[in-house]
């Protein structure tokens, strides 16, 4: 199976779109990567899903990728003694540490970092940034604050600080048991929410050790300041447009998405464009001409992939929204403008082997316009480094490891093959040849380059590229 775009889907699944026979609609309208949110599924569900996705990934033949995405450290308030309060304009409203419950005047917040760090002046959001606070005075377990925007306010709504970095890990005792939970099923990515600094990042990777690659959800003020250190340490990141525009104004947000972007693709590491992509899709079963004009944004702009929440997890329309999305991807894609936008904002390579031989390669494939750009990849390294070109002719990434070509699955233009590894050289070419020509990327007369590390399985140590005939031996078995 072919997909006729570069951009990929990340699809969530929820209530909507459980059933085998979904997931399996959605895998074939265009879903390449399952997202399971951690906020709202159990242990045993999970496990449920990833054996799904993974009977399907069977059937297809095709490697599908899985993120699980963790809740991270949601703050709340406590409880009101008679249900919700309606705090207004002007009023003094205090949060502190005493248990009892709350009322007009004061509310439990029972994250005692917070004490620590705050400072007079920052603001708090409460629920997802209805009601707005300033805090005037921060003393023995009590911050006092000011409400800016009034409104309701009920029992366990979150809590927003985007002024205060709070001395706390980014992975809740919850967290960690999902990501063991998940680590044992054998998943490819794992997402991290509400992060503030890199050390959160590498606090997960002590944990994964490799058994799943980390992106880093930039939903915080405090994690777009350090956005560079963080994509040092992190794989992939997600531009998390959700809490995002709770936290800091929604006019900022596509400026972020931007920066995000170009970022991510200058590091060669994915950008995932996420939140309310087509969020009318979960009651209508057409999208809105701005929601339409939002994810082919995001594909002109050259993110690695556009991603559904609840419009695939909960809505009445989940094979429909996939559906809307490849359309999309596909059309833009064909625009004369995209592959223009895609030179224009190509970074110049390091100063590596692998980055050099993937520039050349791109440059070759142009110039000769050959059918593909085909990399023999363990550990994924060369086919980033090649979609950090964003070629023009296709990408085949074929690996003899099943979780590089999962994983691969997120990142654009990578049509990823699971493959033994060859023999030598010759066998290489003459193998990359006849796995392309199979999936449809080349013909018999036409030319491919291939690129690899010689000796192959040496992760990292991409120096070989060879441009290759594909004669008509190429179409029999392999
Ligand atoms: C977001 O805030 O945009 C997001 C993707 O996070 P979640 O859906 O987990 O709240």
């Amino acid at each position: 199976m072919r997909r006729l775009r570069r951009t990929k889907i990340v699809a969530t699944l929820g209530p909507s779109s459980s059933e085998r026979s979904v997931i399996a609609a959605l895998f074939r309208a265009g879903a390449d990567v399952f997202r399971i949110n951690m906020s709202h599924t159990s242990h045993e569900r999970m496990r449920e899903l990833v054996s799904t996705i993974r009977s399907i990934e069977d059937e297809c033949e095709r490697p599908i990728g899985i993120l699980v995405d963790l809740q991270g450290p949601k703050l709340r308030v406590g409880q009101f003694e008679s249900g919700p309060v309606a705090l207004s304009k002007g009023a003094t409203f205090t949060l502190d540490l005493d248990k009892s419950p709350g009322n007009i005047s004061r509310v439990h917040l029972p994250h005692p970092e917070i004490f620590e760090a705050i400072e007079p002046g920052h603001t708090l959001l409460l629920d997802d940034g209805k009601v707005r606070l300033t805090a005037t005075e921060v003393a023995d377990g009590k911050i006092v604050t000011r409400v800016e925007v009034g409104g309701n306010l009920s029992d366990r709504k979150g809590v927003s600080l985007p002024d205060t970095t709070i001395p706390f890990s980014a992975l809740a005792p919850k967290d960690r048991s999902d990501l063991e939970a998940a680590l044992d099923t054998g998943i490819d990515w794992v997402a991290l929410s509400f992060i503030q600094r890199p050390e959160d990042i590498a606090e997960a990777k002590k944990i994964t050790r490799g058994r799943a690659h980390v992106m880093a959800k930039i939903e915080k003020p405090q994690a777009v300041t350090r956005l560079d250190e963080i994509l040092d340490v992190a794989d992939a990141l997600m531009v998390a447009r959700g809490d995002l525009g709770v936290e800091m104004p929604l006019e900022r947000v596509p400026g972020i998405q931007k920066f995000m972007t170009r970022s991510g693709r200058r590091a060669g590491k994915p950008v995932v464009v996420a939140t309310q992509m087509l969020e009318s899709m979960i009651n209508s079963p057409v999208p809105t001409r701005a929601e339409v004009s939002d994810v082919a944004t995001a594909i002109f702009e050259g993110a690695d992939a556009v991603m559904l929440s609840a419009e695939s997890a909960a809505g009445k329309y989940p094979v429909e929204a996939v559906a809307t999305m490849n359309r999309i991807a596909e059309e833009v894609e064909k625009d004369a403008l995209h592959q223009q936008i895609m030179q224009a904002q190509r970074a110049d390579p390091e100063a590596t082997g692998a980055d050099a031989i993937a520039a050349a390669a791109r440059q070759i494939a142009e110039t000769l316009e050959l059918s593909a750009l085909i990399c023999w990849t363990s550990s994924g390294s060369t086919a980033l480094r090649v979609a950090r070109e964003r070629p023009g002719p296709p990408i085949v990434a074929i690996s003899p490891n099943v979780s590089t070509a999962r994983r691969l699955s997120l990142v654009w233009g990578v049509h990823c093959v699971v493959a033994d590894d060859a023999h030598d050289q010759d066998d290489m070419v003459d193998r990359a040849c006849r796995l392309a020509f199979k999936d449809g990327f080349t013909r018999a007369g036409q030319r491919v380059i291939v690129v690899a590390g010689v000796p192959l399985g040496t992760p990292g140590a991409t120096n070989m590229l060879r441009i290759a005939f594909v004669g008509a031996e190429a179409g029999r078995e392999l």
